[in-house]
């Protein structure tokens, strides 16, 4: 299942005029973006770019991904 509607984070994904605040990096797998709606200030999230509807463990690749954009 790509996308869900009423899903936030599936109809963020889906806006063609996202804020640059939610697409901070974006990758196949997921977009680095800061939270809306908390009381901590700079605190980001990584909305998955297809819909899920339980927590996934983060695999070697998508660790590695990670890395690799913090790094360069
Ligand atoms: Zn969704």
């Amino acid at each position: 299942m790509d996308r869900v509607s009423g899903c936030l984070s599936c109809d963020r994904n889906e806006l063609t005029d996202r804020p640059v605040r939610e697409q901070i990096l974006v990758t196949e797998f997921w977009r680095l973006a800061h939270a809306f709606g908390t009381p901590i200030p700079g605190w980001l999230v990584l909305p998955p770019l297809r819909h899920r509807t339980v927590r996934v463990r983060i695999t070697q690749r998508i660790r590695t991904g990670l890395r690799s954009h913090a790094s360069g």
